[in-house]
């Protein structure tokens, strides 16, 4: 039987994300809610309260992941995730990630109120800290699930010097248990999440639904310039060895390699920074802080060589010397073919209109790859705004979303 969301379901829905946007820190714009905070805290005994009263076993592990267990018919079976976060940006929204928690959650609900067992348990995951901390890492209760979560990352420290591990042994966790996590190490179905597209292909594309096809994959590097530290009104310009001209250069040409990339491609440079602070002195120590997304490894791959290259040729033309760091933030994660067609067929069944899309932003879907075949639904983010406070959904396609998802669930539990 076909299945769209009851009145009472888009109902608790839109009270839930109402409800969830009271838990933020009120001296922080938008709607704030970062990992450890004291309005964190408060959200979670409240999302732990809704998927208890949606019928919903819940626990808490040992990473601070909030689970919910649905009991199906054979709780030995490998069981079907689904879930993503509850925790902003700080200016954040009040749709990334939640949306995709309390839609499990109704999804939840919905199978139990038209009698629909399943034939495995359903886990809806509520992971801790999704996005990027004070610490420079996102997805921490994901990472933990997967065992991504190195001792070395516990050493991290914020901007107050507080190490990550004192972080969560504060927030009441065990640091060198944060990896023991049951429900992981089981054999794991399939992952599916529900999330907010934070870009604006679908609403231009005016489809309701996409179908994510991979996880974008992001390449990060830090150049640092040197030149010559010159007098700025002695020196002639074909003497000068300028390293703020060379970075410059090299901002365009990160600029113009995302412009021309053949698919899903992007480039940007968030950072220059130069060592000098007098006016009149040719800059001679220049840092810069760049980054390279796509889902298109052989682009990826391509574009590296090519702007090392680049970056290289015209640095040397001005008589500066550069150095690249080049570091892997996040290897491109395809989404499962077989899940992609779940979600496909799922969506066609219930005449939604969708298309294929990849994601440009990480996830906890990232992580959850490891331990399962993974998909994700996206559904459209208002004229594409996300991490922000005007990040908007409207009710009407979360409705679709999470008809999407509870049809996607029953089809993937009889994979
Ligand atoms: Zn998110």
């Amino acid at each position: 039987m076909l299945h769209t969301p009851s009145d009472e379901t888009i109902d608790r829905l839109e009270s839930g994300l109402a409800a969830l946007a009271e838990f933020r820190d009120p001296s922080r714009p938008g709607w704030t809610r970062e990992v450890f905070s004291e309005p964190y805290r408060a959200s979670r005994e409240w999302t732990a309260k809704r998927m208890r009263e949606a019928g919903l076993e819940v626990v808490v592990d040992n990473a601070g992941n909030i689970v919910g267990r649905l009991p199906g018919e054979d709780p030995s079976a490998p069981a079907l995730v689904t879930g993503s976060h509850t925790d902003t940006v700080d200016g954040g929204g009040r749709f990334d990630g939640i949306v995709g928690v309390l839609g499990a959650i109704e999804a939840a609900r919905e199978l139990q109120q038209t009698g629909t067992r399943l034939g495995r348990d359903l886990l809806v995951v509520d992971f801790l800290g999704e996005e990027s901390n004070a610490y420079g890492l996102s997805c921490l209760g994901s990472r933990a699930a997967a065992r991504e979560l190195a001792p070395e990352d516990l050493e991290r420290t914020d901007y107050r010097g507080v190490r990550l591990g004192k972080a969560y042994a504060d927030y009441g966790l065990d640091p060198s248990k944060l990896t023991e996590i049951p429900w992981a190490r089981r054999r794991l179905h399939r992952f599916i999440e529900l999330h907010i597209e934070q870009g604006p292909t679908l609403e231009k594309r005016g489809l309701p639904l996409g179908v994510v096809t991979a996880i974008t994959g992001i390449e990060r590097f830090i150049a640092t310039f040197t030149g010559s530290a010159d007098h700025a009104g002695t020196t002639s310009m074909e003497d000068r060895r300028d390293a703020m001209v060379a970075a410059a250069e090299a901002v365009l040409a990160v600029r113009s390699e995302g412009c021309g990339a053949p698919t899903h491609g992007v480039a940007t440079s968030t950072r220059v920074e130069s060592e000098s602070r007098s006016p009149n002195v040719v800059p001679s120590l220049v840092r810069m802080y760049s980054e390279v997304r796509s889902v298109d490894e052989y682009w990826l791959s391509g574009v590296k060589g090519r702007l090392t290259g680049e970056i290289l040729a015209k640095s040397a033309e001005l008589g500066v010397d550069v150095g690249l760091d080049w570091s892997t933030d996040n290897h491109i994660v395809k989404a499962d073919k077989g899940v992609q067609d779940v979600v496909a067929s799922a969506a066609d069944s219930l005449d939604i209109a969708w298309a294929p899309i990849p994601s440009g932003a990480t996830h906890d879907a990232v992580h959850m790859a490891s331990l399962a075949p993974m998909g994700m639904i996206f559904i459209p983010s208002k004229d594409g705004k996300s991490h922000c406070p005007e990040e908007w959904t409207d009710t009407a396609d979360i409705e679709v979303g999470v008809g999407a998802l509870v049809q996607t669930i029953k089809e993937l539990d009889r994979l």
